[in-house]
């Protein structure tokens, strides 16, 4: 089968492997469509890969080949949603439910050969049956809409509020799209480049603020007649909007660092103090995944595509041969030319 391998930092190719052997409780899925996350870039661009030579890509939809002795539930043809996370499900966070926090995990796409590839393996407790109203590219963006759900769902996110979405990356879209289906009073995106705030206003933002516009402080006051707000959600995972995020929130509010940092994070002892003086509460979230596996995340996220109130397909920036695979993280070498969601097929 064709597959992108990573040999090292910025060396993928394009090349043959064999097809991946099942275990009895496996299905073999080919894949037609499979995301390219932020999570990748740095296993790509840098040396955070787990070791090399690897098959990436772990947001992925594709329709099952063939299925395994002991497969029970999945059949050959259906059209499924992977599910990259493999947790031990014996250890105390597992039998818990919280299979995120698992550390004898293992991931596909980061720590066994993933989505970017003709076929990949997977247990049949990690594949999730939908239907044909649902395309293969926004099933293969169920895992990121799940990561963004997760977040607002830890928090106990009860609608009513003004939040503030720190960041109009692809998870920030998708926390603002979920922030209104869950009820928000209304929802504010910040980010610094302009095609990504147009994107997020046609996605149902109320509100966008460019935070490289000198003054924009007094934007968010305005709409905030001075309080702030209530609910923040930085997924951005930069150290300035993890600041940003400390003067954004309200009294009482609720913060949630979704984004993962990548640079040290300094805060002034001024900066930290609003949290005791505010009182907000402080978040972090991982991943996308509740009990029972792999969760609501997965489900609510399927359900409101079917309801069409979810746009999936409005994150997708360019979709590119698996082929071409090179040509899209030319574009990520590029700082700020990747204005969404980078989708590889197999046609
Ligand atoms: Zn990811
Ligand atoms: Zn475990």
């Amino acid at each position: 089968m064709k597959a992108a391998v990573l040999h090292g930092p910025n060396d993928i190719r394009v090349e043959e492997l064999e097809i991946p052997a099942l275990e009895p409780d496996e299905i073999l899925v080919k894949v037609m469509a499979t995301g390219i996350c932020g999570s990748d870039l740095p296993r790509v661009l840098g040396d955070a890969a787990h070791h090399y030579p690897i098959v990436l890509g772990h947001e992925f939809a594709g329709t099952v080949e063939r299925v395994g002795g002991g497969v029970t539930r999945v059949k050959t043809g259906d059209r499924v949603v992977g599910v990259p996370l493999k947790p031990c499900r014996k250890c105390e966070d597992c039998r818990s439910g919280h299979f995120a926090q698992c550390k004898h995990y293992s991931f596909i796409g980061s720590r066994v050969n993933g989505s970017w590839a003709e076929y990949v393996a997977l247990p049949e407790s990690n594949a999730i049956p939908f239907g044909e109203e649902i395309s293969f590219e926004e099933a293969a963006l169920v895992e990121p809409s799940a990561v963004a759900l997760h977040a607002l769902q830890l928090i106990g996110f009860q609608g009513g509020e003004h939040v503030a979405v720190l960041g109009g990356g692809n998870i920030g879209l998708l926390v603002l799209q979920w922030a209104r289906i869950l009820g928000a009073r209304e929802v504010t995106v910040f980010d610094i480049d302009e095609e990504r705030l147009s994107t997020a206003r046609q996605l149902g933002a109320d509100h966008t603020v460019n935070t490289l516009r000198p003054g924009f402080e007094d934007d968010w006051k305005r709409l905030t007649a001075g309080k702030g707000f209530g609910i923040v959600m930085e997924t951005a995972g930069s150290d300035v909007t993890m600041r940003l995020s400390f003067e954004l929130a309200a009294n009482k509010a609720k913060v949630c660092f979704v984004g993962t940092p990548v640079r040290e994070l300094t805060f002034s002892h001024k900066q930290f103090e609003l949290m005791n003086r505010k009182e907000f509460t402080l978040t972090g979230s991982w991943m996308s995944y509740s009990a029972p596996f792999p969760g609501k995340e997965w489900e609510l996220t399927l359900h409101f595509l079917r309801k069409g109130l979810l746009n999936l397909k409005g994150i997708v920036f360019r979709q590119f041969d698996l082929d071409g695979i090179n040509d899209a993280f030319d574009l990520y070498r590029q700082p700020g030319a990747v204005k969404g969601k980078i989708l590889l097929l197999n046609r």
